[in-house]
C-alpha cells in the first residue's frame, strides 16, 4: 500500500471509529433487538459515515503532488496553484464538499481546477448518478413535493422540492424533453 493510501486508511478508520463504537454500545444496551431496530441503527450509522468517507477519499485526491506539473492547455507552460476552493456536490451519498486547487497561467490569464476534470464533475453541482436517478423519478412522479419525500424517505437525501424542480426543468430543457 502506498504511503498516501496508508495515511488515508488510518484517517478513515479514525473517522468512522466513533460511529462504530456508538453502534457497538447500542448492541450492548439492546440485547434482543428486532430486525427493524437493527435496520434503523445501521441505517442511521451508515448515513452518518458515508458523507465523511466520501469527503476523505475526495480530499486524498489532492495529496501526493498529482497536479504539481499541471501545464497550460494553451501555451504548455507550468501552471501555478492559486489556493483551494470548496464546491458542494449534491450526490446520492448526500451533499459532499470537495476541496480542490485552482491552477492559473499568468501568460494566458486563464485557469481551471484539474481535480474537477479528473472527477468529471458537471458544472451543475449534481453527480451523474443523482441526475440519472432524479430524471428517472421525475418520469414517474410529476409532483416535486412527493419527489422530495421519496428521495428523503428512501434515499436518505435532503434536497428541497424547489431545488429538484429547478434541476429537473434545467435538465429537461437541455435535453429538449417536455416539462412533464
Ligand atoms: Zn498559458
Amino acid at each position: 500500500m502506498s504511503y498516501k493510501n496508508n495515511i488515508l486508511k488510518k484517517q478513515l478508520l479514525k473517522r468512522i471509529m466513533p460511529t462504530i463504537n456508538e453502534l457497538v454500545l447500542w448492541c450492548e444496551k439492546t440485547e434482543t433487538p428486532s430486525f427493524d431496530q437493527i435496520e434503523n441503527a445501521v441505517l442511521y450509522s451508515s448515513l452518518k459515515m458515508r458523507v465523511a468517507v466520501a469527503e476523505m477519499i475526495l480530499n486524498a485526491q489532492n495529496l501526493g503532488g498529482k497536479f504539481l506539473n499541471t501545464s497550460c492547455p494553451d501555451c504548455g507552460e507550468l501552471m501555478h496553484s492559486k489556493g483551494q476552493k470548496t464546491k458542494i456536490v449534491h450526490s446520492q451519498i448526500g451533499d459532499v464538499t470537495v476541496r480542490r486547487s485552482y491552477y492559473y497561467c499568468k501568460d494566458c490569464k486563464r485557469g481551471f481546477y484539474p481535480l474537477d476534470e479528473q472527477l468529471e464533475l458537471s458544472g451543475c453541482g449534481w453527480s451523474e448518478r443523482l441526475i440519472e436517478e432524479t430524471l428517472w423519478l421525475s418520469k414517474n412522479v410529476s409532483n416535486f413535493e412527493l419527489m422530495e419525500e421519496i428521495m428523503n424517505r428512501i434515499g436518505g437525501l435532503t434536497i428541497s422540492d424547489s431545488t429538484i424542480w429547478r434541476q429537473v426543468t434545467k435538465l429537461k430543457n437541455e435535453a429538449n424533453l417536455p416539462p412533464y
